[in-house]
């Protein structure tokens, strides 16, 4: 999902082009494969001039050729460093956070250390159910590391792009991209290339992709004490919401949680919310544009227990049992 390049990578690659650190995959264009509808002169972006023109104000002749539609699509994929996701903002996952900052960011930051045996491995894939911090811990990564972060996920390339449901251009969009990654040599100071992984159905990899990324991670669904640092991060202070949660009922919520993903978590807190806000509006419907945080009572354990009935886990306690076994066989152990 994830693709990083150190900014001052500047490879010579026959078939890829890199533009003031800008890395454009080739691949995407090769991968959709045939004319573009408008592969001619389509126009850019002023955002993507920006970022890709010469001092000449030109666009480098390699990328004139490539139909502008793929130069948009890959650079609306690139987020920046300054990505504001912290390791503190990920609640949790503690030992995956440790071995992905020693794993890419130590390396990426001193490269020189990072060499012969301890060069770091090629790729990472963070695996587990959906919802629990993989893009996060991505976001993590590129916020703290001087390196165009391309997030690139074949779901939105295919849906956004080439129309849903068109597998086989993903598949070949993945291959593609992985014997792009593969041409890119990694231990070279001025080549640094970390391909990041997050699915979270990892035994669908083909052998090629698990090559690639030889360290595999599992990132489980949150332990009770993240799911108590959830709640305390979206209730506390710092949320303006009022709540009258006595500690032992954010322990009971923490208990039936128990299976929630980061982002069930996320959601159920949410649905909770809502709860002072419709009796206020039942209350007061006809000054409900004039509601204020101040009317509305504060938030109680009743709340999560209605939210509850609409907002169960995702997450199928069958699946979960599939990504240990996987996790067994593949994961790395740390
Ligand atoms: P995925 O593992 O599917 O990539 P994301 O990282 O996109 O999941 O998480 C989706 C949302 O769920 C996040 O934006 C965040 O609000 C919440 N979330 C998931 N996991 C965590 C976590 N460990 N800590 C804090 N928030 C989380």
């Amino acid at each position: 999902q994830g693709m990083l390049r150190g900014r001052d990578s500047s490879a010579k690659r026959p078939q890829a082009s890199s533009v003031r650190g800008a890395f454009i995959p080739p691949f995407v264009k090769k991968a959709l494969d045939g004319p573009a509808e408008n592969d001619t002169d389509g126009p850019l972006s002023a955002k993507t001039l920006q970022l890709l023109a010469g001092p000449d104000g030109e666009l480098p002749g390699a990328l004139q050729k490539l139909d502008p539609r793929t130069v948009e699509m890959v650079c609306s994929e690139i987020l920046d460093g300054r990505s504001s996701v912290q390791w503190d903002d990920i609640a949790g996952q503690d030992q995956a956070k440790r071995l992905v900052q020693e794993l890419v960011v130590w390396p990426m930051l001193n490269p020189h250390l990072f060499m012969g045996a301890r060069a770091p491995p090629k790729g990472l894939l963070l695996f587990g159910p959906p919802g629990t911090g993989k893009t996060l811990i991505g976001k993590a990564i590129a916020a703290n590391i001087s390196a165009t972060f391309f997030s690139i996920s074949a779901s939105s390339l295919t849906s956004k792009w080439i129309g849903d449901g068109e597998h086989e251009a993903s598949r070949r969009l993945k291959t593609e991209m992985l014997i792009q990654m593969d041409g890119c040599d990694p231990s070279a100071a001025d080549r640094r290339v970390l391909l990041v992984g997050a699915t979270n159905r990892p035994e669908e990899l083909d052998e090629a992709a698990r090559r690639r990324m030889p360290k595999q991670l599992y990132i489980p669904l949150p332990c009770a004490a993240a799911r108590a640092a959830m709640l305390e991060r979206q209730l506390g202070p710092a949320s303006g919401v009022r709540t009258a949660l006595s500690p032992g009922d954010v322990a009971k919520i923490v208990e039936k949680t128990a299976g929630y993903s980061g982002s069930d978590m996320r959601a159920l807190v949410q649905e909770a919310c809502q709860g002072p806000v419709r009796d206020a509006v039942a209350q007061h419907a006809h000054k409900l544009a004039d509601l204020s945080e101040a009317d509305l009572r504060p938030l109680v354990l009743r709340d999560f227990q209605v939210a509850a009935r609409a907002q169960r886990a995702s997450v199928e306690a069958c699946e979960i049992v599939r990504y240990e076994e996987y996790d067994a066989k593949h994961g790395a152990r740390y």
